[in-house]
């Protein structure tokens, strides 16, 4: 028996092919098409072809499989059935959209054909059947636009051109002013302008226009702006992209038809009410792309906003009320906000997307808090539903409201926040500036996805033109981008590389502030202040601290960092580096004496110095984590890293603090290391020179024995020794912290508990675990050091070739921000292991870059580690991400990242 592969599903009439549930296979968008048809809504018929057809194109060599093309006639055959209508048919033509729509939703990256089917014969077709010649050859021009531009590969200003040379010609501004004749006209140009760039006439026949469309939608998976979207969002290549072939509807039929997008709530600020923009007589890509303002949906909207122009709810209100409650059905069917696409067509409804919308973290708190109240969905489901990364938007500072501003225009609150930085004009200026270290602000008179990576380094976004749905709203808020839309007084002028607003001028490079909370462009820097994390953050957090199982501890030195760090609900220090106690300006000079000197007692003095700034440090880090476990680790770079490099610094030293400038050249030599990382550092120091670790575990007891006779709360110091590889390093340093320990609690007469442990940062340490277990009582895993030495890579200089990896797929992500599972984690693995067998309940941590990365804490979930520490500003995404890798345990579930 031969097993034929479905490619093609159907959709449309009432029932469908397939369902919401199957997204893999049919895109998110086709998934929801086949969803809305079998709840009855009115969908356009149409058909996808699978994502594993276009897996199957790209493994065979840009090949369709061999019998797509008879299941795609035979999905046609259906829609004709279901429309009445022919493809092809000059009588009764039917016309087909040709969408694509992956997995993930990725708004704008690939392009859409509308009008498919239209050539010189069906359009007098269509002119006769709608009984519009006007409109019939405004869609044809569409056609022939789009179908050049992401089929033959034509650009849109060489029609542009033509168009505006029309205008010209007729004295006319806007399209709607164009005749059925004028049009007819343009469509022949257009037709020209094909032949004259390609050498040969636009695409006739229906076929050839369809799998020219279909091809271009596979080949668009593979563009550039595909790729950039898929890198920034971690979706992989291998999942491929659906095409969704639909019946068209028309916007464009005169006042009684419109096209709109609508959000079930505020993708913004989460407010339980319908929000969203529509335009009369129009045609999809019209709303987003930014071309004509479009109108609000409701009454209220329009009042907000301050239009004149009669909302939705006004001009149409039948069709509105019908709107309504289809959008409400849809709400409470997929329990979650949901970004809309439809059109009326002379005055009946088609829906023609639905996904769960994209929004803002505080958006996405507020309705996940809001849908829980509501009883919608359980406070498991709202925790799993905010992406803890978006939470990075919350966690930082917002313009000082007591502050002035000059407000130099205002446009739309397109996203919220602020930011402040220099003014571009262009994508690629906003990325070269920023990558040289520049805070910036692009301003455009509108965005496409063309400017998607200037947008992803720029601070912020300014637009002169579009609305609160337009391209650089939804990618703005999508990466959590501060955005003004809209803010019409604006005049750029693109070659002089300035824009005037009310009689001024301001240059590339000067500096503005935006507030894309209330749509204000702000000339000048304007202070910030710290954000206030109450109400739905809270509520959100503390239902996570509920689920989470993993403790949640910071990276933290500096008071200000462990104030910061508690604040945001850290449970501890996971890891405090002594290292930048030494650099402080008021002791460097006697660890300098202490390299500088000749022998063990000469240290030793130099060391007595340090000794009370160390201990000062430690106590007010105690105080501030008062109760809670600190995780110090001993000096850890190499001893070089405290005096100067350069021959004249060495002199200046020299001079400044009355040192022998040429003993400490000599000493500088004598440190010099042809590869530092692997050098003599970490406890290979405490191995060498005992002394500096016994001051600094000295430090440490009495501080803590100073905190607890002062606060009567005992902190819990966990000594921790770096860089550690084998048992008899572990006993050694042990022996040693034990023996200073005690005789600190010898000379005070008072003790406290701590504990001794490793960082494990050493493939060699990872593996002989249950050799460094017999000494250590805890393990802390150094993940950017053991990915380095696991990998043999330098983090330094790993953006050499690090990209090229990463384009030719060789590493999916940088393993420096994401854990490799594979080779580090095994190594993890082994070593949780190892050392739980030696020591049964050893405490184990991580400490690393990855402390903070929602995939890295879901692995760290799954090894069963205690806690995780990162930055302080992580501090909150790790707790949610935590809570959700708690819940993806119980149900044996990863969490789905594409929602
Ligand atoms: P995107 O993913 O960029 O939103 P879409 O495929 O959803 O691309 O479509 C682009 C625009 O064309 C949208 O406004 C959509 O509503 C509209 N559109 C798509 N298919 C049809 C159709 N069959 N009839 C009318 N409008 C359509
Ligand atoms: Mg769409
Ligand atoms: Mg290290």
């Amino acid at each position: 028996m031969v097993i034929m592969t479905q490619w093609v599903y159907g959709f449309g009439g009432g029932s469908a092919d397939g369902d919401a549930s199957m997204k893999n296979l049919l895109g998110g968008k086709g998934a929801n098409l086949a969803e809305m048809s079998s709840l009855g809504l009115p969908v356009p018929p149409g058909f996808t072809i699978t994502t594993e057809a276009c897996v199957h194109y790209y493994a065979q060599g840009e090949t369709y499989p061999a019998d797509l093309a008879e299941q795609v006639a035979a999905g046609l055959q259906k829609v004709e059935g279901i429309t009445g209508k022919r493809f092809g048919d000059p009588a009764n033509p039917l016309l087909v959209s040709v969408r694509s729509g992956a997995r993930a939703s990725m708004p704008g990256m690939m392009d859409t054909v509308l009008n498919l089917g239209l050539n010189d014969q069906t359009v007098e077709g269509l002119a006769a059947l709608s009984g519009d010649r006007r409109f019939a050859f405004d869609s044809y021009r569409r056609f022939i636009t789009m179908y050049s531009n992401v089929v033959l590969g034509l650009g849109h200003d060489l029609f542009e051109e033509v168009l505006d040379d029309h205008k010209d010609r007729l004295g006319v501004t806007v399209d709607t002013d164009l005749s059925a004749g004028d049009w007819e006209k343009v469509v022949g140009d257009y037709k020209a302008v094909v032949e004259r760039e390609l050498g040969e006439g636009f695409p006739q026949d229906p076929n050839d226009q369809l799998w020219g469309a279909v091809g271009a939608v596979f080949a668009s998976w593979m563009n550039d702006r595909a790729k950039f979207y898929r890198r920034m969002h971690d979706i992989p290549e291998s999942w491929g992209t659906a095409v969704n072939v639909q019946s068209m509807v028309f916007g464009n039929m005169g006042q009684t038809s419109a096209t709109g997008v609508a959000f079930t709530r505020n993708p913004s600020t989460g407010e339980a009410r319908l929000y969203g923009e529509f335009l009369i007589n129009a045609q999809g890509e019209d709303v987003v792309a930014g071309i004509r303002t479009p109108q609000s949906l409701t009454r209220a909207g329009r009042e907000e906003m301050g239009e004149t122009a009669p909302s939705m709810e006004e001009a149409m209100p039948e069709v509105f009320g019908q709107f309504v409650e289809v959008v409400g059905r849809l709400e409470s069917h997929y329990r979650d906000m949901q970004d809309i696409e439809f059109t009326v067509e002379q005055g009946r409804l088609w829906m023609l997307q639905t996904r769960n919308g994209k929004r803002t973290a505080k958006s996405a708190l507020k309705i996940a808090v809001d849908l829980a109240a509501e009883g919608v969905i359980s406070q498991e489901e709202a925790v799993s539903r905010v992406e803890p990364a978006a939470l990075d938007q919350l966690l930082h500072p917002t313009l000082d409201p007591k502050a002035p501003r000059n407000v130099v225009t205002t446009g739309l609150p397109a996203s919220p926040g602020a930011a402040t930085g220099k003014i571009v004009f262009d994508a690629d200026e906003a990325e070269r500036m920023s990558q040289l270290g520049d805070a910036v602000i692009l301003v455009r008179t509108e965005t496409s996805p063309e400017d998607i990576h200037g947008m992803h380094a720029a601070r912020g976004i300014v637009t002169a033109r579009g609305g609160m749905t337009s391209h650089a709203a939804v990618v703005a808020r999508g990466m959590g981008r501060p955005c003004v839309s809209g803010a019409g007084d604006i005049q750029i002028d693109d070659k002089a590389r300035t824009f005037t607003v009310k009689g001024r001028t301001f240059k590339a490079g000067d500096i503005i502030t935006i507030d894309g909370s209330k749509g204000e462009v702000i000339d000048g820097a304007v202070p910030m202040i710290e954000p206030e994390l109450t109400g739905d953050f809270q509520t959100l957090m503390g239902w996570a601290d509920g689920i989470r199982r993993l403790k949640v501890r910071a990276n933290a030195e500096t008071p200000t960092d462990a104030k910061t760090a508690r604040g945001f609900g850290a449970e501890g220090v996971g890891l405090c580096r002594t290292e930048h106690m030494f650099f402080d300006d008021t002791r460097i000079a006697a660890v300098r004496e202490m390299i500088l000197a000749d022998d063990e007692a000469g240290r030793r003095a130099a060391l007595a110095k340090i000794a009370p700034f160390q201990k000062a440090d430690f106590v007010e880090l105690f105080q501030i984590m008062a109760g809670l476990p600190v995780t110090i680790r001993l000096l850890d770079p190499p001893l070089h890293e405290f005096i100067p490099h350069t021959e004249a610094e060495m002199d200046a030293l020299a001079a400044s603090q009355g040192l022998d400038a040429a003993k400490l050249k000599r000493r500088a030599a004598d440190l010099h290391e042809t590869n530092p990382m692997l050098g003599h550092r970490g406890c290979r120091l405490g191995v060498a020179y005992p002394e500096i670790y016994e001051m600094q575990v000295r430090a440490i007891i009495e501080a803590a024995l100073e905190v607890k006779a002062k606060s009567g709360q005992a902190p819990i110091p966990e000594i921790m020794h770096p860089l550690v590889a084998l048992g008899g390093e572990m006993n050694f340093l042990r022996a040693l912290t034990d023996r200073t320990a005690q005789a600190v609690f010898a000379d005070t007469g008072d003790q406290v508990d701590y504990m001794v442990g490793t960082m494990i940062e050493l493939p060699r340490a990872a593996l002989r675990a249950a050799d460094l277990a017999q000494s250590a009582e805890f393990f802390s895993f150094g993940t950017n050091d053991l990915t380095q030495t696991t990998f043999g890579i330098s983090r330094d200089d790993s953006g050499r070739f690090l990209q090229a990896y990463l384009d030719k797929g060789i590493f999916e992500t940088d393993p420096f921000v994401r854990l490799d599972r594979d080779g580090v984690g095994d190594l993890i693995r082994i070593a949780a292991e190892r050392g739980r067998a030696a020591r049964p309940g050893i405490k184990l941590g991580i400490c690393g870059e990855h402390g903070g990365d929602p995939s890295s804490i879901a692995f760290c979930e799954s090894v069963g580690l205690d806690y995780v520490s990162c930055s302080p500003y992580r501090v909150p995404i790790a707790r949610l991400a935590a809570a959700q890798a708690a819940l993806a345990a119980r149900t044996g579930k990863e969490r789905e990242k594409d929602r």
